[in-house]
């Protein structure tokens, strides 16, 4: 595939002339992201309507408003985190000063999923430019508006040479791309792609970040708020109908509160979205059939509480409540991704970890409580990528918090600063003055062990 070959040849010799260094290009590059994003921002709306059926203001609030803060709270901060720091040295090699140096990686490839498909691409992009890199950007083929206009979108406003989009089935030009070498590689997407991706990286030792799913427990314990609790975890349920890495896939009740908290929670998705929500504008599609057939089979699998309802044609899935479901049905197995919520009950903390602990490693945490134990209990105890304590989902809009995922949810953090860093080596560098050659390091060594022992105790 020459022109995939033609662009890296391209974006190599561009990094390689330091273009892409100092603060003055970044800052106006982001600038320059910004204003793009701005001018097309009705039809990126547009798109992931067509593609989704998101509501403008939901659609505004996850995939543009988001870019929009964290572009500003990266040129806020830019110029601090670009500076070499300073460290102390070790006595033993005085008179040494010792800095650390933010370097740009060079080329990297960002690839994106469909659920969120322009803010999950252009957010790590944010990071790779911060840092001063390259970027090629593979958007999902499967949001083909969004996809179309995120090409437009990075054409217009950055040089091919430095930032590019790629289309194209993800399993053609994935492999296609990664023949070549790059300095690292931003992934968003399901664990087995995820595991594909490691596999073409390692014959490069190309670092990569893997941005993963997973099945995200929510639990409500009975000192929990239980109709803002309901609330909470309804909307993080529904927001993209469920199709979102950071959803409430489930939900752990203690056994005392599952009967209010159910009530509440169906008269949340009341609240939202009216007696029927096939006639609510704000709440959006399932992607495509097959998604939705999937997600059709969970219905089958415990008994329908609240909603149930689909229409394979609107690829609309009612925000559906199951009970009675079991830990070996694929509903608990597999990560939901869909409007689906089981609940199940538990009846204490340690039943609660060991439940969790059947889906390890997930990439969110959700706990309503109103015990400080309780909260630090789940904290402490279970690993996750991050989470919020009486809320969902919102972790993700906080520009001073690494995302990320551990274990099976994924590798390495972004988000302001932790996205400069995912994206920058930090280059060690200790500076030795010359009008002193402290001899202890040299041979003949004789008896110069007792000094060290002294200096390195
Ligand atoms: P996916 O893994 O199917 O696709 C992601 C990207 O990989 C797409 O651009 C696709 O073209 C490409 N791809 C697909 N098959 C490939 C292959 N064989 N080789 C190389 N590339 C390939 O994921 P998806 O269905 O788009 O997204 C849903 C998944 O992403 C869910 O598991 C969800 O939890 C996860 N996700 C995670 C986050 C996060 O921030 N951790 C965010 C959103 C979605």
């Amino acid at each position: 595939m020459k022109p995939v070959t033609d662009t890296y040849n391209a974006q190599r010799r561009f990094f390689d002339s330091s273009a892409t260094r100092s603060y003055a290009f970044r800052k106006a590059q982001l600038k320059q992201l910004k204003k793009v994003i701005r001018r097309h921002e009705a039809a990126i709306l547009a798109a992931l309507h067509v593609d989704l059926g998101k509501h403008p203001m939901e659609a505004f609030g996850s995939e543009v408003g988001l870019l929009y803060d964290e572009i500003d709270h990266t040129l806020t901060n830019l110029r601090q985190w670009m500076r070499p720091q300073p460290v102390s040295s070790p006595l033993l090699h005085y008179p040494s000063g010792s800095k650390i140096y933010p370097e740009p990686k060079g080329l990297t490839l960002l690839i994106g999923p469909w659920n969120y498909p322009f803010q999950l691409l252009v957010n790590p992009l944010i990071g790779a430019i911060a840092a001063g890199n390259c970027a090629i950007l593979k958007p999902s083929e499967m949001a083909p508006h969004t996809e179309a206009i995120t090409r437009q979108v990075i054409a217009e406003a950055f040089d091919p040479v430095f930032v590019t989009v790629v289309t194209g089935e993800g399993q053609e030009v994935i492999p296609e791309l990664l023949r070549h070498r790059f300095d690292h590689i931003f992934f968003t997407g399901s664990i087995p792609v995820g595991r594909k991706i490691l596999e073409m990286a390692a014959p490069h030792l190309t670092p990569v970040t893997l941005e993963l799913g997973g099945k995200s427990p929510c639990v409500v314990d009975a000192s929990a708020n239980l109709k803002t609790a309901a609330k909470r975890i309804i909307w993080g349920k529904c927001w993209n109908a469920g199709q979102t890495c950071i959803a409430p896939d489930y939900v752990l009740a203690h056994e005392t509160i599952a009967a209010p908290l159910l009530e509440h929670m169906k008269a949340a998705i009341t609240q939202f979205f009216g007696e029927n929500p096939a006639n609510s504008p704000d709440y959006p599609r399932i992607i495509n059939h097959k998604r939705f057939d999937h997600l059709a089979t969970y219905l089958q699998q415990g008994h329908v509480e609240a909603g149930g309802g689909t229409d394979r044609e609107q690829l609309y899935i009612a925000p559906t409540i199951l009970t009675n479901v079991s830990f070996d049905a694929p509903v608990m197995k597999e990560e939901i991704f869909g409007p689906v919520l089981p609940v199940i009950t538990y009846r204490n903390t340690d039943e609660a970890v060991g439940m969790i602990a059947r889906n390890p490693y997930p990439l969110s945490l959700y706990v309503f409580s109103g015990n400080r134990k309780t909260e630090q209990a789940f904290i402490n105890r279970v690993a996750f990528g991050g989470g919020c304590i009486n809320n969902t989902l919102v972790h993700f809009t906080n520009t001073e918090l690494p995302f990320g995922g551990i274990g099976y949810s994924g590798m390495g953090r972004y988000h302001g600063r932790s996205s400069f860093e995912e994206f920058t080596h930090m280059k060690g560098v200790m500076k030795t003055a010359t009008w002193l050659d402290v001899p202890v390091k040299y041979p003949p060594f004789g008896n110069k062990i007792k000094l060290a022992k002294m200096i390195m105790k």
